[in-house]
């Protein structure tokens, strides 16, 4: 967070604190947040790609039968969001989350053509203003609503695909569809919708009613009694909040996303009379301010009671599970059963045969080959194919034969290994299996 001081509540102490700057901060990270938001679905570090069936993290290329990997992102998520809403309250709400980045980026916008329009277009009616206002507003936020509707359907469909299908203005297929009514529902949010959302119908809110506690981060007004008041009740705190409320009221209410806005802007006013703010981020209702150098560091970053250094344990715990599963992914992955439809038989070459079903998945990004050994005492066996190719991205099945003549082994069951080498890579596998050999008849 942005740098934080900690003023006494003394009303004309000399030694004032500067501003508590977090409005610029925040709009700091809601840049940085819109670059990553455009980024990752173009590097593949975090997209799912639903006709394809692929989750793509970190840069890797995941089937949908990853299962360890999916579980280890979503339970890292999950905990992610579980840590932060404990320690730091709506930190997610005021400073990532794509609704409020975009929302007070349409309230902002919109105040900019209003104040534009009335200061360019003066000598027209007011009411001429405000349409040719409103027009411009709704034009603009169609634009961005397109874009950021491709961004965001990027996610599902691959964007270069998804391209191809806007620039054919296709509405009939699934991604078609898709695009056209994100873009829909977007226009709508930003033009009409916008921090009401929040209000209204984000369940986050509630959630985080359930995992804060007496010493989540809070945005809290501390003043002296009825009498020694130093609030000049100006009201700017008020004016600031996108989300229309009064934190002198009460720092529990659902609406409020611990912004900061309104410390600043107290902070602000009261420095002019050479006072304190009276607003500030603390750590519970009564708990110290952030930042407080009485503190130990632990205290400082949240980390205030077993509970939240459980949570943010087990979320890192699953990070680092996530990262394992990552290095240890095999881009070709290879299956191998016997196939005892039939437990042996013979080939065109009249040899005796047991047949081997290979499924092989290349999830990397180039064509692979996987190379077949057989290793067995018997020196009679022999592989009828030694060498698989799948393409990038695809699935083989296969089914390898060995052999042996007629007479080449006395009856019985044969202990025998499949060894099998990926490319690129040299991935090596291992497959001990057995090989049956009839009686004549
Ligand atoms: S900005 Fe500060 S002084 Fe002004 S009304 Fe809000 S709390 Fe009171
Ligand atoms: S009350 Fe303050 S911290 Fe809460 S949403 Fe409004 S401006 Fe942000």
């Amino acid at each position: 967070m942005a740098t934080v001081t900690t003023p006494s509540s003394a009303p004309g102490n000399a030694a004032l604190p500067p501003v508590r700057q977090y409005h610029k901060f925040r709009k700091t990270i809601h840049f940085i947040c819109v670059l990553i938001f455009v980024a990752l679905p173009f590097s593949n570090l975090m997209r799912f790609d639903i006709p394809r069936q692929r989750f793509y993290v970190f840069g890797q290329e995941l089937w949908i039968n990853e299962f360890a990997i999916l579980f280890f992102t979503l339970m890292f998520l999950l905990f992610t969001i579980a840590a932060a809403s404990m320690l730091y309250g709506r930190v997610y709400c005021s400073y990532a989350c794509p609704q409020m980045i975009f929302s007070e980026a349409s309230l902002a916008v919109e105040d900019r053509i209003r104040r534009w329009v009335n200061k360019h277009f003066i000598q027209l009616s007011a009411g001429v203003r405000t349409f040719a206002s409103k027009f411009l507003f709704y034009a603009s936020g169609l634009v961005a609503s397109m874009f950021l509707a491709f961004v965001f359907t990027s996610y599902f469909v691959e964007p270069r695909d998804l391209l191809g299908r806007l620039m054919t203005l296709d509405i009939v297929t699934a991604g078609g569809i898709a695009g056209a009514v994100t873009t829909l529902i977007t226009f709508l949010d930003f033009a009409f919708v916008r921090t009401r959302f929040c209000k209204m119908i984000c369940p986050y809110g509630y959630l985080q009613g359930m995992l804060s506690d007496k010493q989540t981060l809070l945005v809290v007004y501390r003043d002296g009694e009825e009498k020694q008041k130093a609030c000049i009740e100006c009201k700017k705190c008020v004016r600031v909040c996108h989300m229309g409320i009064d934190i002198r009221k009460s720092p529990f209410q659902i609406e409020c996303i611990h912004c900061g806005e309104c410390v600043e802007a107290c902070d602000e006013v009261l420095a002019k009379l050479k006072k304190p703010g009276l607003i500030h981020y603390t750590w519970g209702e009564q708990g110290a301010m952030l930042g407080s150098k009485e503190e130990g560091w632990l205290r400082r970053i949240g980390l205030r009671d077993p509970k939240r250094a459980v949570v943010s344990f087990i979320m890192l715990f699953y990070f680092a599970g996530l990262m394992v599963a990552l290095s240890m992914r095999h881009p070709v992955q290879v299956r191998v059963q016997p196939d005892r439809a039939t437990l042996y038989t013979s080939n065109a070459q009249g040899e005796t045969t047991n047949k081997f079903r290979f499924n092989i998945d290349n999830r990397g990004s180039v064509d692979a080959t996987v190379a077949i050994q057989l290793e067995t005492r018997e020196s009679a066996l022999h592989l009828t194919t030694d060498r698989v190719s799948v393409t990038s991205g695809g699935s083989v099945m296969e089914t390898i034969e060995v052999a042996t003549a007629p007479d080449g082994l006395k009856p019985g069951v044969y202990s025998i290994t499949l060894h099998t080498v990926s490319e690129p890579g040299a991935i090596k596998s291992s497959f001990p299996m057995t090989f049956v050999m009839p009686k004549k008849k």
